[in-house]
């Protein structure tokens, strides 16, 4: 809905009015199931370069629950994977071509975290700050996508994704409830 006031100023949306997406889909055509693929393609590259990072996560991490709960993610992720292709195939479409820069940007700064040096409690619980950014930028996108699915009325859709969200949202609270205990034996 445009907004009142300002008159006579026409906003940006009339600018884009005739710009094509790369399916030639001109801009106020776009589609609750278009902006769906987006999604769909944006998680699933966050996946695949999740199944890249997590695994130096692992290496890097000194409490072995950590390194556990990483390795248990990083099954999780693969499985994740799996799923958005099966998502891919309910939805006619294929989840590749996109690349997610923003969960590129987040593990970025989280290879930041396995560089610095110091007390194994502070290093772990600087991985896990570093973990929960990732869970919470794939809950964001899971959330959304789930929205989006039920809009379209795809429920086997919005079942997978939320498999995936479940996971996403149980390995933050483990992350959480690792870091209260490192928090005790971490020097303020
Ligand atoms: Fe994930
Ligand atoms: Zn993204
Ligand atoms: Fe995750």
């Amino acid at each position: 809905m445009a907004k009142k006031g300002k008159k006579g100023k026409k906003g940006k949306k009339d600018k884009n009015k005739k710009k094509k997406d790369k399916k030639g889909t001109t801009a106020d055509r776009r589609t609750v199931k278009d902006l769906l693929e987006d999604e769909i393609k944006d998680l699933y590259s966050s996946e695949q370069q999740l199944t890249k990072a997590i695994p130096k996560m692992v290496k890097g991490s000194y409490d072995p629950a950590l390194a556990t709960a990483l390795a248990k993610h990083l099954r999780e992720t693969q499985e994740q994977v799996i799923r958005l292709e099966e998502v891919g195939r309910l939805l006619e479409m294929k989840p590749t071509g996109k690349k997610c820069e923003g969960m590129e940007g987040v593990i970025k700064e989280g290879a930041e975290a396995l560089e610095k040096e110091g007390p194994e409690p502070i290093l772990d619980l600087g991985i896990i700050g570093a973990g929960n950014r990732v869970e919470h930028y794939e809950i964001a996108g899971y959330m959304t996508a789930i929205s989006l699915a039920q809009r379209l009325g795809a429920g086997e859709v919005v079942t997978l994704l939320e498999k995936s969200l479940a996971e996403e949202l149980g390995a933050e609270q483990t992350l959480r409830r690792i870091a209260t205990g490192l928090m005790e034996a971490a020097a303020a």
